[in-house]
């Protein structure tokens, strides 16, 4: 497992952004969580990443649904997909206990329990993708803790 955000970042070819925001056109989350913000979405959270934000305190790392569809449209190569799955692997990794307890609730609750399940079946299906009970994060909420 990388050690940074920094390599994960470069094994997943994030650097080859343009920029183009496909990905961010084609994201099931636009759908799924009633107030989206360009903060949780890929590009976002690319450009974030790029300016050496700390992703691994926001809470914008935790709404990806994982599908790969930002992966297969993206012209650049970028594969956001492994990338914010390997965040999250650091984040749970270097957070304090009760940190790391934090994050498993959000984590619980949006990936890959109940609530992801449904609101991806609805989604791929077509029917009603619109879960009013999921919010996004407000911009800029981060979990506190990690390091
Ligand atoms: S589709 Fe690829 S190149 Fe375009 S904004 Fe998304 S990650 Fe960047
Ligand atoms: S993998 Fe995540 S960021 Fe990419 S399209 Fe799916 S939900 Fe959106």
């Amino acid at each position: 497992m990388a050690d940074t955000v920094s390599e994960i970042a470069s094994q997943c070819d994030l650097f080859l952004c343009v920029e183009c925001g496909k990905c961010v056109a084609a994201c099931p989350m636009t759908e799924i969580f009633k107030d989206f913000s360009y903060e949780i979405s890929p590009r976002g959270m690319i450009e974030k990443t790029l300016m050496e934000f700390d992703v691994l305190t926001d809470i914008g790392i935790w709404f990806c649904l994982t599908c790969d569809v930002c992966t297969e449209i993206c012209p650049a190569g970028v594969r956001y997909r492994d990338f914010v799955e390997g965040v999250r692997q650091l984040a749970l990794g270097r957070a304090s206990p009760s940190t790391a307890s934090s994050v498993s609730v959000v984590a619980d609750s949006f990936y890959p329990g109940t609530l992801w399940n449904t609101s991806m079946s609805s989604w791929k299906t077509g029917l009603s993708p619109t879960n009013t009970s999921l919010s996004a994060p407000a911009a800029g909420s981060t979990i506190s803790g990690g390091r």
